[in-house]
């Protein structure tokens, strides 16, 4: 298989309505945001990065946050209005934006749609009330139906995500709710497994999450039914249509090149196979000062060791069903896929069936990429 070139443009929108009690992203609640301040900040880091990358041809660009749905349909216009300026743009590109079911951002679909995102990303979780006041969330499992109702008629493309293996909940309730989910899909689906991440609400609550072999239970059931329906996994915990795959997030999967615009944002930028990993400040107004100072909020920029990047390619790609061809990785690195795994490990993990390396292409079996944290750790060690 060929892996057509492309680069992705991140754009970080760090607040959010409400703190989800289980939310380690970069996510913050804040009153009285000037929409104006922070458009021009983003304006300014676009430009500083177009200056090395004018060349590239943007293939996708992912508004998420933080609830980038919160952000004013004239903002996002303006910046994708300066991302064409900037840089030559895919006819086929894809705009992605995060949104939340509100029934105010409900209201602004069609001005989303009019500001250029054509395909939308609904943080539904789930379809049970109760389980959605334990998550947390602002919305009701009436306001998720209407949000999808909504994104059908306005966006050629959408995805919804959905949380399970939250405590309690069993087979039965989950196998339900995906059948729900299923007739109000679009072409693409997250299904994400509860995670209690330090730092947030429920780590510091001591939530337990589902233990693994109900997890992997509740697993197997999704891989089945999102099978039989059409939309096999294509990553781990992400399921499409042929052709309905994200494409900004196969950059992420594939080891391709990508700009962080936004607070806590990073980037890959690759040249005579040596990859730079960029990190932007985290702390949104810490950010804002950077670029008001400096034109960029970057605070850190490194190459890659050999090493580093090799691991990276392959911890990103055998989260994919499609894996990693070697051609790919000598696209990528210049380097032999096949010299640069031991071979003694690689026949352990094959033998045990949670990988395979046939026809040139390194893959995680269905079983291995339900552990792929172990298996990693054992092949990259
Ligand atoms: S809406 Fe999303 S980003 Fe915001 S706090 Fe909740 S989970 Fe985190």
């Amino acid at each position: 298989m060929n892996i057509a070139p492309a680069f992705g443009i991140y754009i970080h929108w760090p607040f959010c309505a409400k703190k989800c009690p289980y939310c380690d992203f970069n996510s913050h609640v804040q009153d009285n945001i000037d929409q104006d301040i922070w458009l021009n900040a983003y304006l300014n880091e676009l430009r500083h990065y177009a200056n090395e990358t004018s060349e590239r041809l943007v293939t996708s660009v992912f508004f998420g946050g933080g609830t980038p749905s919160l952000m004013a349909p004239r903002v996002i216009e303006a910046i994708l209005a300066e991302i064409q300026r900037l840089w030559p743009c895919s006819d086929t590109i894809e705009i992605t934006a995060e949104a939340n079911p509100s029934s105010s951002e409900i209201q602004q679909f069609q001005d989303f749609r009019q500001a250029g995102i054509n395909r939308l990303s609904i943080g539904v979780q789930s379809f049970n009330d109760p389980a959605l006041r334990f998550l947390g969330r602002r919305h009701d499992a009436g306001e998720a139906k209407k949000a999808i109702e909504a994104a059908t008629t306005v966006f050629e493309r959408f995805s919804f995500d959905l949380i399970y293996a939250l405590p309690g909940q069993t087979p039965d309730i989950w196998q339900k709710e995906l059948k729900e989910a299923l007739s109000l899909a679009g072409g693409h689906l997250s299904l994400y497994q509860l995670t209690i991440e330090p730092g947030t609400e429920f780590h510091k609550a001591r939530v337990e999450a589902a233990d693994e072999e109900i997890g992997s239970t509740l697993f197997e059931i999704t891989q089945e039914l999102m099978t039989e329906a059409g939309l096999p996994a294509y990553e781990i915990s992400n399921h499409a249509k042929p052709s309905q795959e994200s494409r900004h997030n196969l950059v992420y999967w594939r080891g391709q090149d990508y700009l962080g615009i936004g607070p806590g944002a990073h980037g890959r930028l690759t040249g005579n196979y040596q990859t730079e990993m960029m990190h932007n400040y985290r702390e949104p107004n810490k950010w804002l000062e950077r670029v008001a100072s400096h034109g960029f909020g970057q605070q850190k920029r490194t190459v890659l060791s050999a090493e580093e990047r090799r691991d990276e390619i392959i911890l990103m790609s055998l989260r994919l069903q499609e894996g990693l061809s070697s051609a790919h990785f000598k696209a990528l690195t210049g380097l032999n896929l096949a010299d640069q795994l031991d071979p003694d490990r690689l026949n352990a993990l094959e033998n045990e069936g949670f990988l395979s390396f046939n026809d040139n292409i390194l893959k995680a079996t269905p079983e291995g990429r339900q552990r792929l944290n172990a298996v990693l750790a054992h092949l990259l060690a």
